[in-house]
């Protein structure tokens, strides 16, 4: 049931404008002989008035090829409904308006003063994701957007993949959106916004106060029913921007953490070479080393620990102390080279042979400590080059 309809004389006929929008009469084409043709499929036809006394046009004969025909009362009501809502917004809103090139026939093309066009869609029919999908891309090549519109009540699978909104039904006062329309806060995410009257909706739609926002997951709340949506909606650009600004910061964030982990997991692989490397240079095994550490903490205090093998004290292993809230250096144990720490920091070997490297070594005079697991001795000595003291 549409509309529109062609008039031999006046041209296009709107029955949902003053005066079918062209300055005639309804009363001059009711239940009068009156040259009228389907602008679909230009076939004649009748002006009628529905049961809920709405005020349409009909195809005279059954026209089942015509896309015009065979439309609901529930989509005539829609169609009527966002007319209505454009024009209160200050848009021309036309009926039934098809593309020179056939590509897309739109329920109501709404036109603004400055010519952005924006097709309402009342799509009560099934229609597959695929189809409303290629639908849309169809207007997006002749730059016009596009919303889509269901007023039953369970929401179509399809509404997430386009712009889209689904309202309440016709009967009683006027119409509000059911789903979705968002606003965003960064502790809880995105949530329904309630009670926005279909006249409203269309309006910031068309004013750009509401934006389509990509797939997300909405928050919703029907007489304490708590209910979730996954897929496009619509929402303010300030809310848009604080979303991705939030996601921004978490995508940062997960980066930051995932940098730590791998510098700590490198840090962990560096160390275990270093060990490898150090019992394998020294040779010494773990009751040979344990032996050592006693004499070492039994001469040098309980409060002492050894270190990991380090590069900076020549691939030894540091002895620290305890001390106040921090650690101080006593000695290194076992290095393979002496650096400028040597000047200051004694050395500790475990046997005479080691004495005798540090001999070899020593470029300044060397405090070298002797705790030798075979014989339990510890021993202070001064190595020089060439020299043991
Ligand atoms: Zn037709």
């Amino acid at each position: 049931m549409p509309f529109t309809a062609q008039h031999a004389e006046y041209g296009r006929l709107d029955a949902t404008r003053p005066e079918l929008g062209c300055g005639l009469d309804w009363g001059a084409i009711h239940r009068a002989r009156a040259p009228l043709h389907c602008p679909a499929c230009e076939s004649q036809m009748v002006a009628r008035v529905s049961v809920l006394g709405l005020r349409h046009f009909a195809h005279r004969r059954r026209s089942p090829d015509c896309p015009l025909a065979g439309e609901s009362v529930g989509h005539l009501l829609l169609k009527s409904d966002l007319a209505a809502a454009a024009r209160a917004a200050g848009w021309s809103a036309t009926l039934e308006v098809a593309a020179s090139h056939g590509g897309w026939r739109a329920d109501v093309l709404a036109v603004s003063p400055d010519g952005r066009r924006i097709a309402l869609e009342a799509q009560l029919s099934p229609i597959t994701e695929h189809e409303v999908r290629e639908r849309t891309a169809r207007y997006e090549v002749d730059g016009v957007e596009v919303c889509w519109f269901d007023d039953r009540d369970r929401p179509r699978p399809w509404m997430g993949a386009v712009p889209s909104l689904h309202l309440t039904g016709p009967a009683g006062a006027s119409r509000t959106v059911r789903g979705v329309i968002a606003r965003y806060s960064a502790g809880t995410g995105w949530h329904a916004v309630d009670d926005v009257t279909l006249t409203d909706a269309v309006k910031w739609i068309l004013g750009r106060r509401l934006i389509p926002h990509g797939q997300g997951y909405v928050h919703g709340l029907d007489d304490a029913h708590r209910w979730g949506y996954r897929g496009m909606f619509w929402t303010a650009a300030p809310y848009a921007a604080a979303a991705s600004e939030e996601a921004r910061r978490r995508r940062t964030q997960q980066e930051a953490a995932e940098a730590r982990w791998e510098a700590r997991e490198a840090a962990k692989k560096v160390k275990a070479a270093a060990y490898e490397r150090f019992w394998a240079r020294t040779g010494i095994g773990p009751g040979w080393w344990r032996a050592f550490e006693a004499i070492v903490r039994g001469a040098m205090g309980d409060d002492t620990f050894f270190g990991a093998p380090s590069q900076r004290y020549g691939d030894g292993r540091p002895l620290y102390e305890k001390r106040g809230g921090g650690t101080q250096l006593l000695a290194v144990a076992l290095p393979a080279r002496l650096g400028a720490w040597a000047e200051t920091t004694p050395v500790v070997v475990d046997d005479l042979a080691g004495l005798e490297r540090m001999t070899q070594l020593a470029f300044c005079d060397v405090k070298v400590l002797l705790a030798a697991p075979d014989t339990g001795a510890f021993e202070m000595h001064w190595v020089g080059p060439g020299t043991v003291y």
